[in-house]
């Protein structure tokens, strides 16, 4: 199974690492200088918990952001999905 949210869908998205040398202009230095850019993956923050759906407990795989957010929220000794 992927790391992707149920609630949201949000999923792994890439994107790109930049290393860099030198010293930066605001710190004094003559700036930064890029050595370097390589593929990334930024992947989210998936959480499997216990959450109330249709009326019965099942567990779900959502990110954190959801589960703060409050769309899956807290219940006894469960999780429920309100949104
Ligand atoms: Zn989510």
């Amino acid at each position: 199974m992927s790391r992707v949210c149920m609630f949201c869908g949000r999923k792994t998205r890439v994107g790109n690492t930049i290393a860099r040398r030198g010293l930066a202009k605001a710190k004094g230095g003559i700036g930064l200088k890029t050595t370097g850019i390589s593929r990334r993956t930024f992947k989210p923050n998936v959480q499997n918990v216990r959450a109330m759906v249709g009326g019965s407990m099942v567990r779900v795989r959502v990110c954190a952001r959801c589960i703060k957010s409050g769309a899956i929220a807290k219940g006894r000794g469960a999780r429920k999905i309100t949104g």
